[in-house]
Parts: structure tokens; C-alpha cells; sequence
């Protein structure tokens, strides 16, 4: 006899992810240079200004979703960990200043509830904390950073990721901003269970096509996004169906931001993919074609998605 009773679940898990922006093709990759090699990217001077790492707070997870437990035991002490959550801002001499990801507004913090609800979130965010002023609009109130910022380029579209989008869009001194996410990547908001609407108020996401970069050594096909070789977007899918990593060419050097395709040092360390996976496999080649990479060009920086 077969199981209907897991029908309403698949159903509710296949149906109910709401709130979805428009969808239209980035203007980015911009054409330019074509490199053959890394060699040739990391040389010379850069365009990329400002690079700087936003820690925006701490979100208490289970290990489980950051390590494989199957492949992990020894990494284990207790069930869950801190680990931080960042964004990204840097500053293009061309194209203006962008975050990578939005990090955490002010609704994260000790005793604080955060803005991701819903039956299941507390199985993804235990708890926070958050050192005071350091919310991600806090971080942008210096140096004329909201005046500046002019859009968003997302890992993935995951809560922890997508968080400081609200208070991004509802900042009056932020202009219109251009939202930029990989073909595909699904927005996780699920009604009822696992809810944030943090693009509630985000008209169009720009979707970065990996198919249309180049086939580049070790890592495959990477968008070169503003043609001149300064950031880079690394398909590398696993933990989320169309995950992106960065590489950027900040001015103290080049710097690897792998997002969640390794939340953690020592799972980047030991070849240990995240327990939080859409695709086991995709999730451990991705790791390793990153781990190769960093292998292969040492005076590359590596931040991983939630430890540096
Ligand atoms: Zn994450």
C-alpha cells in the first residue's frame, strides 16, 4: 500500500514558498577580458576600493547543518555553535559600492527574536547575539555608505543571508537598489514554517547566469561581473541549488568568500562538506574545487560563509 500520509508534507514543502519578486537576466557579467588563467586575474592592480567585512552578529546553529555528521564525529562537542553572520561591502571604482550579502538588522540580539518565523525556524536560528551598533544599518551609517550603496549580490537566498533586506529597503536615505542572485537559486520563505518576506519589498531580483562566464581553471564556469576581472561569482551548488562564491580583488589582495559552500574553517580544513545540503554531491565537489583552488593560489585570502 503506498504512504499517502506524506502527501500533505510534500505538498506544504512543494507549494508554499510565497512572496517571490520578479525575475529578470542581470545586465552583469559585463563583457571585457577574457582570462585564460588565474595567474593572469590576480595580477596587477585593482579597481575594488573599501573591501571591507561586516560582522553583523551571531546566530546559534545546530553543528548538524554546518558539518557533515556523518563525516565530522570528531568536530563534535555540543549540539549547537555560534557563528557569525557578515556582509560584505566594497566599492568599484566604475560601478559604485555593493554588499555581498545583507547580514543581520537590529531585530537580532540577546533575548531578541530575529525575522525569520515560522514552526521550524528555531531548528535553523536557536538564538542570537549582537554587540550594539552593529547591525548591518548601523555599519552602513559611516562614511556615507547608504548614500552610496547601490545594490546587493547574494550568495543564496537563505534567511541568514537575505535578513538585513528589510531594513536595507525601508532605510529612506538608501536609493533603489539592484538585487543580483544566480539563475534558479530558490527564495526560502516558507508560509507557516520557516517566514521572514525579507524581499517583501524587493520588486526585481537580477539573476547572474554561470552558464554565460567563462570556463575558468579548477572552478569551472565563474562570471566575470564587471568584465576587468575585480569580482568574480563561482557557481558552486550543493548547499543551495544554485549557490554562489565570490572572489574579489580587494586592495590588500585577493579574497575568497566561499559562502555556505563551507560555513566553517574546519570543515574547509578537512574537506567536510555542510550537514545543511540541497545536493550531497554537488555540495562536496563544490567544496573541493574551492578547497584546490585556495591549495593552488596560497596568497588568496579565504573567508568562509559564517567563520573568518
Ligand atoms: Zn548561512
Amino acid at each position: 500500500m503506498r504512504n499517502y500520509a506524506a502527501l500533505p508534507l510534500l505538498l506544504i514543502l512543494n507549494c508554499i514558498s510565497i512572496g517571490e519578486p520578479d525575475r529578470e537576466p542581470s545586465r552583469f557579467p559585463m563583457s571585457g577580458h577574457v582570462y585564460r588563467s588565474w595567474e593572469q586575474v590576480l595580477q596587477g592592480s585593482t579597481p575594488i576600493s573599501e573591501f571591507e567585512v561586516l560582522h553583523t552578529g551571531e546566530v546559534e546553529v545546530p553543528v548538524t547543518g554546518m558539518l557533515n555528521a556523518d563525516r565530522a564525529v570528531e568536530f563534535f562537542e555540543g549540539k549547537t555553535t555560534f557563528v557569525d553572520v557578515y556582509a560584505f561591502w566594497f566599492c568599484h571604482r566604475d560601478y559604485g559600492c555593493y554588499l555581498i550579502d545583507s547580514g543581520l538588522d537590529d531585530s537580532f540580539g540577546e533575548g531578541k527574536e530575529g525575522n525569520v518565523r515560522g514552526l521550524l525556524a528555531s531548528s535553523y536560528i536557536v538564538s542570537s547575539r549582537q554587540k550594539p551598533g552593529t547591525d548591518i544599518l548601523s555599519q552602513l551609517a559611516t562614511g556615507n555608505r547608504k548614500q552610496r550603496l547601490k545594490g546587493v549580490f547574494f550568495t543564496h537566498l537563505h534567511g541568514d543571508h537575505t535578513s538585513g533586506v528589510p531594513a536595507l529597503v525601508s532605510e529612506p536615505d538608501i536609493g533603489p537598489l539592484e538585487f543580483f542572485v544566480a539563475s534558479g537559486e530558490e527564495y526560502i520563505n516558507y508560509w507557516m514554517l520557516y517566514q521572514g518576506d525579507h524581499l517583501a519589498n524587493v520588486k526585481k531580483l537580477s539573476e547572474l547566469n554561470p552558464n554565460a562566464g567563462q570556463n575558468m581553471p579548477i572552478l569551472g564556469n565563474c562570471l566575470d561581473i564587471f568584465g576587468d576581472g575585480s569580482l568574480w561569482a563561482i557557481s558552486t551548488p550543493g548547499h543551495s541549488g544554485a549557490h554562489l562564491s565570490y572572489l574579489i580583488r580587494t586592495p590588500s589582495g585577493p579574497t575568497l568568500l566561499t559562502g555556505d559552500a563551507s560555513h566553517t574553517r574546519v570543515g574547509f580544513e578537512n574537506g567536510i562538506e555542510p550537514g545543511w545540503i540541497d545536493n550531497r554531491d554537488q555540495a562536496r565537489s563544490s567544496l573541493l574545487a574551492l578547497i584546490e583552488f585556495a591549495q593552488t593560489y596560497p596568497q588568496v585570502r579565504v573567508i568562509y560563509g559564517h567563520e573568518r
